[in-house]
This record gives structure tokens, sequence and C-alpha cells, in this order.
């Protein structure tokens, strides 16, 4: 079996959702698991209605229909009779969503996230496949939260790989189309999860883990994985192939083209990952896999926008030591700030994190009744692997260098646009 999936950008419209057709035509759709996200920036615009749920905002209707209207048009767009089935079940599924809005109890912000956001995918799924079926390919729609089972830590959930593997193994079909959802799950009283922001990726790879599958293709709009984000770098290369190792390390650093996640289930059984254009599907893409890296190595770059660069520094003059870092690496653990890099001298420690959640304001009362704290807010975190002095340059041009960072591969720098 294969396992493919299509991110929001490759089903932002209807000509996407029919591209994704004729991209089966090409690579052929008999014993494949596709895992689809949400349709274009809908988890964006579910995100804003949750903030409107939470802020009581007059703007909570409105935004509830904007996502419906963005849905109806592609609708529209893709099947020539209003009267046909998918508009039912799509109107169903707003109508559980605003059923939710109305009725809900929870206080839980990160539960009733999860139990909003994960309509994007319930809903792109439901249109693909109908769609699919519409042009003739018989297809499976399974509701995922029927197979990946997790913990109930909402927004961010960790895999029951036990459970999970046994309803895979038991109640996917093969010979034939599945059509599932990335990026949710449900804890062990049915209610949905969700495995993280962008988690569509990792949601293929617990699949094709479960399954023994031949290989995995994420369809994306660039050739493949390449030695740089070409948004933000002109003459990015593809890279033909690389290993797990490389991938995972790249993912790691913020190369958003795979998530981070994704790597370890494939690597521990082998599968192959490809990472292809959904534009020119033909095309070999990036091929990862186990030692298939190809030297020499080029400069790979990866930028992380809005990060945040803390120095802790000890009030009294004393040193900062494991105690402290332990207690402090907690605290991070505790607020859910992810730490990308640290530095540390005697008397202070510095790191740069990602406070994805908005929990620094809170930490940061508290780290101040210990430590001197100073931050920049902002910053931006450039990472280049199998660095060499042009490509350091290349980052450094124009910018203020707050920090920099050198290991053996890895060169990584702090800046402040000037
Ligand atoms: P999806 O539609 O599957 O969610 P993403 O938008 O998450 O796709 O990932 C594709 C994007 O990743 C590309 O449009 C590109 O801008 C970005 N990207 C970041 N780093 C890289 C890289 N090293 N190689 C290719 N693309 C990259
Ligand atoms: N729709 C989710 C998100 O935008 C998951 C994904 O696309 O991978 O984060
Ligand atoms: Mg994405």
């Amino acid at each position: 079996m294969r396992v493919f999936k299509f991110g929001g950008a490759s089903v932002k419209d209807a000509e996407g959702i029919k591209n994704v057709y004729d991209v089966l035509q090409k690579v052929g759709y008999e014993d494949v698991l596709l895992v689809v996200s949400a349709m274009g920036k809908t988890t964006n615009a579910l995100e804003t209605v949750i903030k409107n749920y939470f802020d009581k905002s007059a703007e909570l209707n409105s935004s509830v229909q904007e996502v419906k209207k963005y849905h109806n048009q592609i609708l529209m767009d893709l099947f020539e009779e209003e009267k046909h089935e998918v508009f039912t079940a799509v109107n169903n599924q707003f109508s559980d969503l605003e059923y939710f809005l109305a009725h809900n109890k929870s206080p839980n912000y990160n539960f009733v996230y999860d139990q909003i956001v994960s309509y994007g995918e319930l809903i792109s799924t439901t249109i693909l496949s109908h769609f699919m079926s519409f042009m003739g390919i018989k297809t499976q729609w399974l509701d995922v939260r029927n197979f990946i089972k997790t913990d109930a830590t909402y927004r961010d959930a960790e895999v029951d790989w036990e459970l999970t593997q046994k309803n895979i193994a038991k109640n996917v079909k093969r010979k034939i189309l599945n059509i599932t959802q990335g990026f949710l799950g449900s804890d062990e009283n049915n209610f949905t999860t969700t495995l993280g922001r962008e988690g569509s990726d990792y949601t293929a790879a617990i699949f094709a883990y479960c399954l023994n599958a031949e290989s995995v293709t994420i369809w994306k709009d660039v050739p493949g994985v390449m030695n740089a984000d070409p948004r933000y770098f002109e003459n990015a290369s593809l890279l033909n192939q690389i290993s797990y190792r490389e991938a995972i390390e790249l993912a790691f650093y913020g190369a958003t083209v795979i998530h981070p996640k994704t790597l370890q289930p494939l690597q521990k059984k082998e599968i192959p990952l490809f990472v292809k254009s959904f534009i020119n599907p033909l095309l070999p893409g990036t091929r990862v896999a186990k030692g298939a890296d190809l030297e020499p190595y080029l400069p790979c770059f990866i930028v992380k926008r809005n990060q945040l660069l803390i120095s802790l520094s000890s009030i009294d003059f004393s040193f900062i030591m494991e105690e402290h870092i332990s207690e402090i690496f907690a605290l991070f653990h505790q607020f859910k700030i992810k730490v990308n890099l640290i530095q540390n001298s005697a008397i202070s420690f510095s790191v740069c994190v990602e406070d994805k959640f908005e929990n620094f304001k809170d930490l940061n009362a508290i780290l101040s009744k210990k430590f001197k704290v100073d931050f920049d807010e902002n910053v931006t975190l450039y990472t280049i692997r199998h660095f060499n002095d042009k490509a350091a340059q290349t980052v450094e041009k124009n910018k203020v260098v707050l920090l920099k960072q050198v290991s053996r591969e890895t060169m990584q720098i702090i800046t402040k646009e000037s």
C-alpha cells in the first residue's frame, strides 16, 4: 500500500481538487490511502472562529459564515448539480459545528479548539471523497478518529501506538482508494484531539507505519525538499535524495516542508518518504531514505521567524548551575515553550524560544522572581547545515547579529533586522 498526503495548499480551491484527481490518474490510486488536510487556510479561519467564541465577539457568526461561504464556492465549482448529496453532507457538518458553538459548556480552550478546528479536515475529506466518486473512482471515507487514538493533551496529543496499530490493521481495506483526515485523532472518551499544527504529514507516517506501507508521498507546491525555503531564498535548489537523519535535522531546525514528527516512524521501518510536486507529479522530487545523502553537501538554510531571545542572569552573581538549568527547562516544558537554541556562561543563560501558545508573559512573572530577565522579541533564527563562509555571509548581510553558535555541521545565527 502507498500513503499519499495532500496538504492545504494542494486543495485550496476547485482547481486544486481537480488536480488531485489528475495526480491520481497519473500515479495510480489502487491500494492507496490519502491523508488530506483542511482546504487552504481553513485552519487559520477556524482559529479566528475559536477566538471569537471565547471573546464572545459579535463577529462569531460572520466568521463561521466566511468558512461556509468558502467551502460552498468550492462545492459549486466542483459539482454541477446543487442537488448532489455532498451539499447536504457538508451542510450537516456545519450544523454540527454550530450546534457545538451553541451548546458547549467546557471552558477548556484547548479542548474547544480541537472540537472546532477538526471541522476543517472533516469537511475537506467529505468534499474530496464525493468528488472522487463523482469522477468514477471508488473511494472509502474513513473517520480518522476511529483509527488514531491519543491521550487527552488537546492541541498536541500523543499517539497511543498500540491501540492505533490495532485499529488500522483491522479496519483499513486494501485494494481501494481510502480517504481520511490528517491532523486529527481521538482520546479515550472519543473526543477529538489534534496532533499539533501542520500535523497531517505525521498522520501519513502513522498510517504508513501501521500498514507497513511501501512508501509515503507528500505532495507539495515545491519540487521537493530544497536547500532553502524558495519563498525566502532565490536560487534554492532541489535535494534529490537525503537520509532520514538529514531530513530529521532539517525538519527539527524548522524546514517546514516536512513536519518533524514524520520521520521517526518511517525511519523505524525504513519506509521511504517522497516529497513531490503536485504540479509536476511525474518528476522524481526528493527521496528520503536510509543513508541516501548526496555528497558533497550543499549548505542548507532554515529560517525561523518570530523568535524570542531570552537571557537570564543570576541576581546575586551566583553561577547558573545544573539545578537552575533543570528548573528553567521544567518551566519551559510546563508552559509549552519550545527551546530552539541554548547558550550559557557562568552567570547567564540565553535561550532562543518559540512561544506558540503565548505563555511567555506568565512564565516571565515566575522567572523574574529568581533571575534578571532580558529579552528581545521578534528575532530571527537562521540555521545553516553544512555551512561555509559564503553561506554565513549571505545570512549576516545587512543584519544585526545578536548571537552565533557553531557546531561541526551546523551554524546558528540570531539576527534582528537592521
Ligand atoms: P502543506 O500544503 O503540505 O501544508 P506546507 O506549506 O506546509 O505544505 O509546506 C510546503 C512549503 O514549505 C513550501 O511552499 C515552502 O515555502 C516551504 N519550505 C520550507 N522549507 C523548505 C525547503 N527546505 N524545501 C522546500 N520547501 C520548503
Ligand atoms: N490543517 C492543519 C494545519 O493547518 C494540519 C495540516 O495542514 O497539516 O495546521
Ligand atoms: Mg502545511
